[in-house]
């Protein structure tokens, strides 16, 4: 079992791990997000765990540097060489040889998407859309492993997403003779879209094979049948109010060194993969538009004060014609106040997930 692997099992389970493997972090695990001293070097005040330590492991201490997860956290607190620390791991998680678990610590997160039910237009529809969701599993569950293996068979490395479900048996409907029948029943990577007016209006669906590929049917990506007004529909991927301890890194895009905040600044593109990319590229909350359409109209939360616009470079011109409305609306109803900057790759038919493994 990959390591990525691990870490998605771990995601949600560290205050569990790093609390029984390594103790002495329990005082800043206690105190998420807020200065205490540090286990190893001693000092007042030089150590924290991120504020998401639940989902990433990692902490900061000032004097003896960063680590961005419970993998290099551990080695630290520890003494331990890399080896020690995933078979420790493995071991606590009851993770054999051949990728199999037993006794995984249960999960505890508070901070999932529920789907709201309030004002709604369509009450039978939003009962499907909870249901769908309840009945999905999260990433880190080792039976969501057809999603991440579809993650990574883009390209992607497997990036945890408290938006993206894996959710089993989910019918498949095509229109024959005028009549909807469900054709099949497939395995689907599901999200949440959210409206210009911040309710959930829909789910995306990405429907796929056992193996982790697309599944064999017409229409790989679907949304279902909305339940109050999809304009600006988009999916928040990751949450930049959530601190995870990273640092935006526009290297591959700007030359010169502007210091952005992740708490201010979010990314659009127009696929998940893509945004995924982009995340990975950039460690800056991305969130997707679903498509060129939706885009023009998406929301943008208060407290943001930088939009990066991820377009795709399609033959056609309509990423980047959707990435200029964007970015038009947003300073119109902003009055100017956000900074919105637009990258387009420069190959035509190409969008940033292209350009992932040319980076890495
Ligand atoms: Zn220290």
């Amino acid at each position: 079992m990959k390591i990525s692997e691990i870490k998605i099992i771990a995601n949600g389970r560290w205050n569990k791990i790093i609390g029984d493997l390594a103790p002495q972090l329990s005082d800043a695990m206690a105190k998420k997000g807020r200065h205490v001293e540090c286990p190893c070097h001693g000092g007042k005040d030089g150590f924290r765990v991120f504020e998401d330590f639940e989902n990433t492991g990692g902490g900061v201490c000032n004097t003896c540097g960063f680590f961005n997860d419970g993998f290099n956290l551990l080695s630290w607190a520890n003494g331990w060489n890399m080896g020690d620390t995933i078979n420790s791991i493995k071991s606590y998680l009851g993770i054999g040889e051949s990728g199999n678990y037993k006794n995984l610590p249960i999960i505890t997160q508070k901070k999932e998407v529920t789907i709201d039910d309030s004002e709604t237009l369509d009450i039978s529809g939003v009962r499907t859309l909870k249901d769908i969701w309840e009945n999905s599993l999260p990433l880190n569950e080792y039976q969501a492993n057809t999603a991440w293996k579809y993650l990574a068979g883009r390209g992607l490395k497997p990036l945890y997403s408290k938006s993206i479900r894996l959710a089993h048996n989910v019918p498949y409907y095509e229109n024959i003779n005028g009549l909807w029948k469900v054709t099949s029943r497939q395995k689907a990577m599901i999200a949440p879209v959210w409206n210009k007016y911040g309710k959930i209006a829909a789910l995306h669906r990405t429907f796929l094979s056992n193996d982790g590929g697309k599944a064999n049917v017409k229409t790989v990506k679907k949304l279902t049948k909305k339940v109050r007004s999809l304009s600006g529909g988009h999916i928040r991927l990751f949450n930049p109010f959530e601190d995870t301890g990273e640092h935006i890194d526009l290297a591959l895009f700007e030359t010169d060194r502007k210091e952005y905040r992740y708490s201010e600044t979010i990314g659009i593109a127009e696929g998940i993969e893509t945004a995924m990319a982009v995340k990975e590229l950039t460690s800056m909350a991305t969130w997707s538009s679903i498509s060129s359409s939706y885009m023009p109209k998406i929301l943008i939360p208060d407290g943001i004060k930088n939009v990066f616009i991820f377009g795709d470079n399609d033959l056609s011109g309509a990423g980047e014609r959707a990435a200029l409305k964007t970015k038009e609306n947003i300073l119109q109803e902003s009055n100017g106040e956000i900074n919105v900057t637009i990258y387009i790759p420069k190959d035509v038919g190409k969008d940033w997930l292209d350009y992932l493994g040319k980076y890495r």
